[in-house]
């Protein structure tokens, strides 16, 4: 591989992430069980999510304001508002959580730093939460630059590569989600890892040919993948 260039996903590639979403969405199904089964509300949630997220965009945010949105329709308006109030606060705590980082990812990164690859770290969803969890992950100083895109698609990714002046081929993205770390940087045709986290948020989710990209089933393997 000739790369020189390697971008990092954040949430759950870095840091964990979706694990706290899971928990808050068990309070919230328990929360909805007068009116709708745990699957259900599940689902009706997704589905919310998806039709606001290009109203919102992606993070906590859109996400409370989905709960809030599903726990009306679903009660057909029964829901207290004490209970919308619980729910406002299931979104400030998540977005108060602290930065948790996933085992290997200190020492991989400066494992590659110091071979000389250079390193970006390349996020999406809220501006300001992210931003916020970088600077308090301490792994900033690491990163050449630190991307927080709207969206991961072709085209954003293309310009990261312009802005760094990195072609294609010389670019390897590694994170958890194919529909994002992985499909639109082979559709430019970069190189990905995949490296999944013990759960997927429904809408990360994609069936894609495997074979164009790579599976390590921790980041601690990527030395090895670059021959390191
Ligand atoms: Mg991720």
């Amino acid at each position: 591989m000739s790369i020189s260039l390697i971008g990092l996903d954040a949430d759950d590639t870095l840091w964990h992430s979706e694990s706290h979403f899971v928990a808050t969405e068990q309070r919230f199904m328990e929360l909805l069980s007068p009116w709708i089964e745990s699957e259900e509300a599940a689902s009706h949630l997704l589905e919310t999510e998806r039709e606001n997220l290009r109203l919102f965009g992606y993070g906590i945010k859109g996400f409370t304001l989905s709960m809030i949105e599903t726990g009306l329709a679903a009660s057909d308006g029964q829901i207290s508002s004490a209970a919308l109030g619980e729910i406002v606060t299931w979104g400030k705590e998540l977005l108060a959580h602290p930065v948790e980082l996933l085992p290997d990812v200190v020492e991989t990164i400066d494992r590659l730093a110091s071979v000389g690859y250079r390193l970006a770290l390349i996020t999406k969803g809220d501006l300001f939460h992210q931003e916020a969890k970088v600077a308090e992950s301490g792994l900033a100083d690491r990163f050449e630059a630190v991307e927080i895109l709207s969206e991961k698609s072709p085209a954003n990714y293309q310009r990261v590569l312009d802005r760094m002046n990195v072609s294609a081929a010389e670019f390897l993205m590694v994170g958890n989600s194919v529909p994002s770390d992985v499909l639109p940087v082979v559709e430019l045709g970069g190189q990905a890892v995949h490296v999944p986290y013990h759960v997927t948020w429904g809408h990360e989710r994609a069936e894609g040919e495997r074979g164009n990209w790579h599976e390590l089933s921790s980041i601690a393997e990527l030395p090895a993948l670059l021959g390191q």
